[in-house]
């Protein structure tokens, strides 16, 4: 069985009186046994969310870190930092950092291999852009980005490594991918997992699904064979919508 998982990223919304306001709500919901819920938090807020969500069976995810362990990096923040906070994963990857920050496959192969080393989980995103589906170069890209920026791991590594398949066409635009293309492109994803690695590596990873996901399409997505759960922008930022796309494993 995989774990089934939904993490809400907040990107760069929430100062701490709101993340105080969702917190307050959030601590009195009931959360089902068999879902891991994930929040990231921006930076600021992690110590707060982490102390605050401590009795409750919630992680706290970063958003980034940088791939260095310290030093004169002005701005950053490293997992070592993010450790000592209560964070156990970091999402890696995020189409908005390799769009807006310039984060290549070979940086991010640096951030894995750091994060790993500091028994961080990773939720290491990958994703298409609308022309590389229009050019149908979808799956080859999708292959790259695994190969160049994960595939150098151990097998062990992949205890603490989650997908997320983010089709970047699909991210804050209110149009997802439908239920089919997910599965199409998770299917894919698992199989290029079991041709580098091995099936039982590839049958345990799960994999999420991210780009609109809402309370009114979450059922369908989550439902796909190799669909495992959902990485949550948007809809994450108010408790109802996320607690929604939470319970919406059928
Ligand atoms: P969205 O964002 O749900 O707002 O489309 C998803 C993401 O970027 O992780």
């Amino acid at each position: 069985m995989r774990k089934k998982i939904v993490a809400g990223n907040w990107k760069m919304n929430n100062d701490l009186a709101q993340t105080e306001t969702f917190l307050v709500d959030f601590k009195k919901q009931v959360f089902p046994e068999d879902v891991v819920v994930m929040i990231a938090p921006p930076f600021t807020n992690l110590s707060h969310a982490f102390t605050s969500m401590r009795e409750h069976p919630v992680s706290i995810a970063a958003q980034n870190m940088h791939q260095n362990d310290e030093g004169a990096f002005t701005g950053e923040v490293s997992a070592k930092m993010l450790k000592s906070v209560g964070v156990n994963t970091v999402i890696l990857g995020h189409s908005e950092r390799r769009a807006y920050f310039n984060e290549d496959s070979q940086l991010l192969a640096e951030k894995v291999n750091t994060a790993l080393k500091n028994e961080l989980t990773i939720i290491f995103c990958i994703g298409e852009e609308l022309e590389d589906r229009k050019s149908e170069n979808h799956f080859n890209l999708i292959k790259t980005q695994l190969t160049e920026g994960l595939f150098h791991v151990s097998s062990e590594a992949w205890e603490h490594i989650i997908i997320a398949y983010e089709p970047v066409w699909a991210i804050g635009t209110g149009e997802t991918a439908s239920p089919e293309q997910a599965q199409e492109m998770h299917l894919f994803i698992r199989k290029t997992i079991e041709e580098k690695y091995s099936k039982a590596i590839a049958d345990k990873v799960s994999i999420l699904y991210g780009g609109s996901v809402k309370p009114n399409n979450a059922v369908e997505i989550f439902s796909q064979t190799d669909v495992d759960g959902g990485l949550i922008g948007g809809a994450a930022l108010k408790v109802d919508s996320f607690m929604d796309i939470v319970n919406a494993f059928e």
